[in-house]
C-alpha cells in the first residue's frame, strides 16, 4: 500500500514510512492512495468476533508490507489489552434507536487511546528494528497528550514531547500528562491556545534540521495511523446493530476531524454508513464550512468540552482532498490562501461532495449542559462534555437508521461540567483513584519556537 501527500508534491511513502513521518514534507497529509474494499460475505462473518480479530481484518491491508501478520497482531493484543471492557468499544443505548459508542474504557479514558496505544507498540516495534531514536512530538487541547503519554511512557527508544495550552486544559487532563514519571516524559505548557501549541508543532516539523536532528516523529491525529486505528470501532459498532444488512448512522463530536474522518473510511471500505454528522461546540469552523463553503478561522472561544475548542482543523485537509478529486495542487493552493488571508472559499463542486459525505450540527454551552442534565434524567447515564454535544447534535439527525454517538471521553475527565448539570459527581476509575496525590512535573514555554527548540534539545540529550 502507497501513501500520498493531500498537497502532491512529497515522496510516496509506504505504511510504516508514512506512520514515522507524519506530516508529508509539501506540508501535506499523507492518504492511502486506494481504499481497500470488504467483501460484503466477509464483513458479515466478522459480526461478534473480538474487537482484536475485527482490528486485525482492517489494518492489515492498509499496513501492506510493513509488518508481518504476527507483527501486527502481537501489536493489536498488547494495545487493547489495557482497554478495561471485555468489548473494547462497548454501545450503552439512549433512546429507541439511538446509542452510545463508549470509547473511554483505555487508561486515560478518552477514544484516542485506541490510535495511541497502537502507534506506540508500532513505533516500538519499527525503531528497535531499525535502530533508531525517535522524539514523539503532539500539540494538545487536553487528551491527546496523557494518551500519547500513556502510550509511549517507558519505552526505549523514543522521547515523549507534549505541548498544552497553560490552563487551557482540565485538571485531571493536565495531572494525567504532569504525574507520570518516566524519564522519557517531557510536558511543556505553552503561553497561548491549542491553536498556537498545534502551529509551533507544524513549524518544527517545517524546519527540518531540527527534525532531522532529534528525529521528530508526531503522532498527533494528523498521523495516519491514528487514523487508520480509529476506523476498527465504527466496523465493530455497525456490525453489532445490524451491518452489513442494514444501515447506521454516526454523529462524533469534532475538532481536528480525525475521527470522523476514520469514520469516512470505514465507509469508503464498504461498512454500509449512511450518514456521518460533525457535532461542533461553539467553536464551529467545520459546521460553518459545510453551511457556507467559507472556511473562516475565526478565535477560538473556551468551552467546557475543550478538547474540541480548535479553529484550524488539520484532518480537514483530508476531506478536503478527497472532494477536490484529489487534486493535491488544488488543495496546497488553498492552504497557501489560508496562509495569506486567514481562510479560503470551498469550490462548489467540492463543497457538494462534502455535503453528500456529512452534515453537521454544533451545540452551545447551555445545549451542551442541558443535554448533560436530560441525559442523566432520562437514561440514567452520565456525559462527557463533549459527548454531549454530539448526543444533542445527534437529536436534530434521527432518522430510520439507528444512530451511534460516539462518546470520546469519560464524564469524570470532565467531573465539575458533570456535577453542575447533574448534581453527580463522577468518579475516577479505580486505577486513577491516586492522581490527585502524585507530585506533577512540567514546564511552562512562551509562543516561541526558538526558546521550545533549545528546550527540546537540551531535554532529549540529557
Ligand atoms: C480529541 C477529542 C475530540 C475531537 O476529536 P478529533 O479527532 O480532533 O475530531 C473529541 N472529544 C474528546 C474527548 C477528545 O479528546
Amino acid at each position: 500500500m502507497r501513501y500520498v501527500s493531500t498537497r502532491g508534491a512529497a515522496p510516496e511513502l509506504d505504511f510504516e514510512e508514512a506512520m514515522l513521518t507524519g506530516l508529508a514534507h509539501d506540508g501535506g497529509l499523507y492518504v492511502p492512495e486506494t481504499v481497500p474494499e470488504f467483501d460484503l460475505g466477509e464483513l458479515a462473518a466478522l459480526a461478534g468476533r473480538p474487537y482484536e480479530e475485527v482490528a486485525q481484518r482492517v489494518i492489515a491491508p492498509f499496513v501492506g508490507d510493513s509488518f508481518s501478520r504476527e507483527e501486527l497482531a502481537g501489536a493489536i493484543a498488547r494495545a487493547y489489552a489495557g482497554i478495561n471492557h471485555p468489548a473494547r468499544a462497548p454501545l450503552a443505548q439512549l433512546g429507541p434507536n439511538h446509542f452510545l459508542l463508549e470509547l473511554f474504557h483505555g487508561p486515560t479514558l478518552a477514544f484516542k487511546d485506541f490510535a495511541m496505544q497502537l502507534i506506540g507498540q508500532l513505533f516500538e516495534l519499527s525503531l528497535k528494528r531499525r535502530g533508531r531514536r525517535a522524539t514523539i512530538i503532539g500539540a494538545t487541547s487536553g487528551d491527546t497528550g496523557s494518551a500519547a503519554i500513556e502510550a509511549f511512557a517507558g519505552l526505549e527508544a523514543v522521547d515523549v514531547v507534549i505541548l498544552f495550552p497553560d490552563g487551557r486544559v482540565s485538571a485531571v487532563q493536565r495531572r494525567q500528562m504532569t504525574t507520570p514519571a518516566a524519564a522519557n516524559v517531557h510536558a511543556l505548557a505553552i503561553e497561548g491556545d491549542f491553536d498556537a501549541a498545534q502551529a509551533r508543532v507544524k513549524d518544527m516539523f517545517n524546519d527540518f534540521a531540527f527534525r532531522d536532528a532529534v528525529g521528530l516523529a508526531a503522532v498527533n491525529s494528523i498521523n495516519w495511523a491514528r487514523v487508520l486505528a480509529q476506523v476498527v470501532y465504527y466496523v465493530t459498532a455497525a456490525l453489532s446493530l445490524g451491518a452489513p444488512h442494514r444501515s447506521i448512522d454516526f454523529t462524533v463530536p469534532t475538532g481536528n476531524f480525525g475521527d470522523i474522518y476514520a469514520g469516512s473510511i470505514a465507509r469508503r471500505m464498504g461498512v454500509p454508513i449512511g450518514r456521518l454528522v460533525i457535532a461542533t461546540n461553539r467553536n464551529d469552523i467545520l459546521h460553518r464550512a459545510l453551511e457556507t463553503g467559507e472556511y473562516a478561522p475565526q478565535g477560538v472561544a473556551p468551552t467546557i468540552s475543550p478538547s474540541m475548542d480548535i479553529q484550524v482543523s488539520s484532518n480537514f485537509e483530508r476531506a478536503l482532498f478527497d472532494a477536490y478529486d484529489r487534486d493535491g495542487a488544488a488543495v496546497a493552493q488553498l492552504m497557501q490562501e489560508q496562509r495569506a488571508r486567514g481562510g479560503f472559499r470551498i469550490s462548489q463542486g467540492a463543497l457538494e461532495a462534502l455535503r453528500e459525505g456529512f452534515a453537521s450540527g454544533r451545540a452551545d454551552e447551555a445545549d451542551t449542559a442541558d443535554t448533560i442534565t436530560r441525559t442523566h434524567r432520562d437514561a440514567g447515564l452520565l456525559l462527557c462534555p463533549h459527548s454531549a454535544v454530539g448526543v444533542k447534535v445527534a437529536g436534530e439527525h434521527l432518522g430510520a437508521a439507528p444512530m451511534v454517538t460516539l462518546a470520546t471521553a469519560h464524564p469524570a475527565k470532565f467531573p465539575d461540567a458533570v456535577e453542575a448539570a447533574t448534581g453527580h459527581r463522577p468518579e475516577l476509575p479505580a486505577r486513577l483513584a491516586d492522581l490527585f496525590d502524585l507530585p506533577e512535573r512540567f514546564t511552562r514555554v512562551p509562543d516561541d519556537m526558538g526558546a521550545i527548540q533549545s528546550l527540546i534539545r537540551e531535554r532529549i540529550s540529557a
